[in-house]
């Protein structure tokens, strides 16, 4: 594009100069020519009236012959490249004698028109004469005798020197036209580098632009109109660098966010090619490639990608997929393009295993509550029913069913206790009142608080007392309560005879105090869960001891508060080892 318009530029200064040449030199040819031609015909003139003069006034016709003839065979300088006839009425030559004018073509407009008026005005057309390698331009006079012309003097100037001087000129205009293009091709090239050279900033420029690199400005050579479009595409440059920056960033931002969102976010075109797709939608739904809708959603949706497009044009619409054992929820909302036309689909996923984990949960929970409640009440129920029906009259009787009444009405406040330990500790409504404690007298203390139950079931309790200071931060009050939990069901859960045994451990920057039993131990697909609320590996045992199913649960919410945490490991029919780690002093 530069060169050719550079070269363009070259070629019309080119021809400029050969129109210019050509015209001012064909109008300077021909001046010279009609300049030279009137000097001949001048010339000629001259000859023809010495000649006609010479005729004395009032001649005969044989005294103007004689007169003619003298007169030609002067030899005069203006006779000088001229040839001399002089012809009779019949356009015969009969001056000089020798000559026939053979080849010459009378009568001339010129011959004739001497005849008849008795003057030549107008140049003869030039003619090339047989055996004369010249050529001439004539003019004729009537020589009169009397009132009539007689004879006619007619001359012919040679013009052959003319054409020379043509030919000459012209090829002097040759030459200047040469020297002339020569010139306009380099100032041509030179003046249009003024023209190019901003043009071919703006170019490269644009070029630039297409590539991104907005910042470097373009010189501005000028303040004419292209100085002006120089100055009118950098603020164009400028202002679309400050734009594409914005637009930059922004993309950035919503970029870093699509990567880093725990939800799953899936850009469908107007086809349904998939467009966008964060690493959270890549997991939750297993995607390996770029794919379409239908692919995505096809085993979890009965719907059509155009059928979607439809139903979301009205609202956006929710779906409720199950992947991998996971919960997701689905969002599908339209986006539009700048005309305001539906140009696809964003899907956004949720993962709500969680949720409804958690609702389970409470339903579980709630059916528990009711469940343990229910079956101590109905034993009331039915036991004070029996009294009523006329049992108390057998005081014996009466007596054993009231200590059962007593016994579920305990069991019913003690799960009732833990429920309401449990919701305040859920609602952090508990207040610990942490303090720096030795953690091996509180353990020391626990273990002789319910050595009893141990030593009732002819069990051994062992406590290795550390050769270390366990100093802590805790509400001993609280971590007495943890181990009442883990040491009575240590008991609770172990044969008559077995060994129960606590000792305290340093792990880094923990204590441990590790109570381990060799008593009926835990399944493996038990153990995790027994922290759950309500969880119990033998219901039937664990109500038969007491239990409520919740005081792991609330050990793990206390130690949790102290910020350590409870562990457990039992092998089935073996034993089990329970773990309270709580971070040092
Ligand atoms: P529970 O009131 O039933 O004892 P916990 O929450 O204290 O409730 O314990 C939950 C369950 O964990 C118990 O029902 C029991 O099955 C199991 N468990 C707890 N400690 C032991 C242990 N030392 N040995 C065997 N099983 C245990």
């Amino acid at each position: 594009m530069r060169t050719s318009i550079r070269w363009r530029l070259v070629m019309m200064y080119v021809m400029l100069v050969v129109i210019v040449m050509m015209i001012s030199g064909t109008m300077i040819v021909m001046m010279i020519r009609d300049n030279e031609i009137n000097e001949v015909e001048d010339d000629i003139a001259a000859a023809i009236t010495y000649i006609v003069d010479a005729v004395p006034e009032g001649a005969d016709a044989d005294t103007a012959k004689a007169a003619l003839a003298e007169i030609l065979g002067e030899q005069p300088s203006y006779y000088a490249n001229k040839r001399l006839f002089v012809l009779d009425r019949e356009y015969n030559v009969i001056l000089p004698v020798a000559e026939t004018g053979k080849g010459l073509r009378f009568p001339t407009f010129q011959a004739t028109n001497a005849l008849t008026e008795g003057t030549a005005t107008e140049a003869d057309t030039k003619q090339r004469i047989e055996g004369w390698d010249t050529e001439y331009i004539g003019l004729a006079d009537g020589v009169k005798v009397g009132d009539d012309v007689a004879y006619i003097v007619y001359v012919l100037g040679d013009v052959s020197q003319i054409n020379d001087t043509i030919y000459e000129t012209i090829w002097i205009i040759l030459m200047s036209l040469m020297v002339a293009l020569v010139v306009a091709s380099l100032l041509g090239f030179v003046f249009s580098e003024f023209l190019t050279k901003p043009i071919a900033a703006l170019s490269d420029k644009a070029r630039d632009m297409a590539a991104g690199r907005l910042d470097k400005p373009i010189k501005v050579f000028s303040s004419d109109e292209i100085g002006q479009l120089t100055m009118n595409f950098n603020k164009m440059a400028r202002s679309l660098n400050e734009t594409l920056n914005e637009i930059t960033s922004e993309k950035n931002k919503l970029e870093i966010v699509f990567e880093h969102m725990t939800d799953g976010i899936l850009v469908f075109d107007r086809m349904g090619v998939m467009i966008h797709a964060n690493p959270a939608s890549i997991k939750m739904l297993n995607l390996s490639r770029q794919i379409s809708f239908q692919e995505v959603f096809k085993p979890y949706l009965d719907l059509s990608y155009s059928e979607m497009k439809q139903h979301v044009m009205e609202e956006t619409i929710s779906h409720m997929v199950a992947v991998d054992g996971k919960y997701y929820s689905i969002y599908f909302a339209k986006f539009v393009d700048q005309g305001k036309e539906a140009a696809g689909l964003i899907c956004v996923i949720q993962d709500i295993t969680e949720h409804k984990r958690l609702e389970e949960m409470q339903k579980e929970f709630v059916a528990n509550v009711s469940h343990e409640l229910r079956t101590p009440l109905t034993t009331i129920k039915s036991y004070a029913e029996t009294l009523m029906d006329g049992c108390v009259e057998d005081p014996e009787t009466a007596v054993r069913f009231l200590k059962v009444i007593n016994h579920e009405g305990d069991r019913m406040t003690a799960l009732v206790q833990d429920l309401l330990e449990l919701s305040k500790l859920d609602n952090s409504q508990v207040n610990f009142s942490m303090q720096d404690i030795n953690l091996v007298r509180v353990v020391e203390d626990s273990v002789e608080k319910h050595r009893i139950h141990a030593v009732k079931k002819k069990q051994s309790m062992i406590f290795h007392t550390p050769d270390f200071d366990c100093k802590i931060s805790g509400d001993s009050n609280r971590i007495e309560q943890v181990l009442k939990n883990i040491i009575t069901n240590a008991v609770k859960y172990s044969p008559e005879e077995a060994i129960i045994e606590i000792e305290l451990l340093e792990k880094g920057k923990y204590y441990a105090v590790a109570v381990t039993d060799n008593g009926f131990g835990i399944p493996e697909e038990d153990v995790q869960r027994i922290f759950e609320r309500f969880y119990r590996v033998d219901k039937a045992r664990s109500r038969e001891m007491g239990g409520t199913g919740l005081g792991l649960a609330i050990a793990k919410e206390i130690m949790e508060q102290h910020g350590g945490k409870i562990t457990v490991e039992s092998v089935f029919g073996k034993g089990t080892r329970f773990e309270l780690v709580f971070p040092k002093l």
